[in-house]
């Protein structure tokens, strides 16, 4: 990709906007750097492009400016399908993201995750038994080091492993990762897709332009995801996998196996191993299966799940007051995120929902909830519409913050059940983040035990 002379846009000053803005001044370009936020809103991020030379124009956009460049760089949060985007592609001006971007300017393999749930610990996972297996893997994209900051580090890596969102995938154009991966396609941003199905063909986007010597790794028990597989021509490695496929993986109890052409059966017994739940076992299936399909070895994939703890909001271990166990699963955004929790404890639960609705149902969850729910706490902007849902099934009440949505469920919980903050909602209601959200869990949960 030349970028000698170009004028571009960049449009979107989060973390991945700074870096793309960041980049194309590096490699000479005239760049123009457009967010809809305030300065107040953008906070400190903008501090790091102050002195380049980079024109800063804030608040409603500007058509002109989206018209009179050479190309428009995206960022994920800002829906691609906004009106002055729009009219620029009818000038047929190229509109990409930082995932495209960044792909030009990659010499090195990459393995390359989605799905709707489980694409960071998948990535850190592939990451880790890259390096166990004797390879030097760098990790980022949609989870901590954008791909872009990538790229000047590539030199003295094996593999990028990068996790990608659908955001991200939505404004792809060339990019072709060696391996794909595709965990599960579940409801989500349904705020911002017009229907599952156009969330469905965004996740199937990741193999479009694959070759047949590259290689996608996919959830053979995932129903949509065998749905939208039309456009496939890379080598299909399966796990779930029921069924004959000359590379595949399944679990069986608590073993992970893996069959590949040159090896035959392999195993792995994840009985000890810190990460729990089947979720987990089917994020290790995938990431085992895309490590042996680069060259990486079962002796590898054993170390790094002996020793992979997962990451924090994820079903976290919080603390155990009054022999009530507390987990901070903030990052359980979606429902099926809060299905996969729900099933891996085997104590009643006391369960904290709510934050700001993405637009799908709370259904789904009502078998889940008459097996192990006993108690439910609602809070935040979704609250009522979840109450609406399960209160006829299970005692429901409503919080007005997390201090009195622990406290509630400390009272309700009794020795030997959990309480788990799962909300199946987005944080931004309430919080920055999900981390924030998490974090505020867990120092309510300590106030429990300052007798206050
Ligand atoms: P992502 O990066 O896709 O959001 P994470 O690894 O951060 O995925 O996990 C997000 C949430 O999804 C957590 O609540 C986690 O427990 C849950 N989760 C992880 N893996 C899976 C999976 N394979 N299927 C369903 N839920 C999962």
């Amino acid at each position: 990709m030349d970028l000698r002379n170009k004028h571009i846009l960049v449009v979107g000053l989060g973390r991945s906007g700074i870096s793309v803005a960041k980049f194309l001044v590096s490699r000479g370009c005239t760049v123009t750097a457009a967010d809809n936020r305030s300065k107040d809103a953008l906070g400190n991020s903008l501090s790091e492009i102050t002195g380049l030379r980079i024109s800063i124009e804030l608040g409603p956009h500007n058509s002109d400016t989206f018209e009179n460049c050479d190309l428009i760089v995206l960022s994920p949060g800002v829906p691609h399908t906004i009106a002055p985007v729009n009219r620029a592609r009818k000038k047929n001006i190229p509109v990409i993201g930082e995932i495209e971007l960044a792909y030009h300017f990659i010499n090195i393999p990459i393995i390359a995750v989605t799905g709707t749930n489980g694409k960071s610990t998948t990535t850190l996972l592939i990451g880790e038994m890259l390096h166990q297996s004797g390879f030097k893997a760098l990790t980022g994209g949609n989870l901590g080091t954008p791909l872009i900051e990538l790229v000047d580090q590539q030199e003295t890596a094996d593999f990028i492993v990068a996790e990608i969102s659908s955001f991200q995938l939505d404004t792809i154009d060339k990019f072709s990762p060696l391996v794909s991966i595709l965990l599960n396609i579940t409801d989500d941003h349904l705020e911002r897709y017009p229907d599952f199905d156009a969330y469905a063909r965004s996740k199937a986007r990741i193999f479009e332009n694959q070759a047949a010597t590259d290689i996608c790794v996919l959830n053979e028990a995932d129903a949509t995801i065998l749905s939208v597989l039309e456009n496939l021509t890379a080598q299909r490695f399966a796990f779930n996998c029921l069924k004959f496929n000359e590379n595949r993986s399944w679990i069986s109890d608590q073993t992970i196996w893996f069959h590949t052409p040159d090896a035959g059966d392999q195993h792995v017994d994840c009985t000890d191993i810190p990460l729990s739940g089947r979720h987990n076992l089917e994020n290790a299936a995938a990431s085992g299966l895309a490590v042996l399909s680069v060259g990486g070895t079962i002796a590898g994939i054993k170390g790094a799940l002996q020793h992979f703890k997962g990451l924090p909001h994820r079903v976290e271990f919080v603390d155990t007051v009054n022999t009530v166990q507390f987990y901070d699963d903030s990052k359980a955004t979606n429902v099926d995120a809060v299905a996969r929790a729900l099933e891996s404890f085997s104590s009643p639960i006391v369960l904290i929902m709510g934050g700001r609705d993405k637009g799908g149902g709370y259904e789904s969850l009502i078998p889940r909830f008459a097996q192990c729910v006993k108690q439910l706490i609602v809070m935040g902007e979704a609250a009522e519409k979840i109450k609406t849902v399960f209160e006829d099934m299970v005692p429901t009440v409503m919080a007005v913050d997390m201090v009195q949505a622990v406290r509630m469920a400390a009272s309700f919980a009794v020795p030997g059940d959990s309480v788990l903050l799962s909300p199946a909602c987005s944080s931004f209601d309430m919080y920055d983040s999900y981390a924030q959200r998490g974090r505020d869990f867990a120092q309510s949960v300590d106030l429990l035990k300052g007798g206050d």
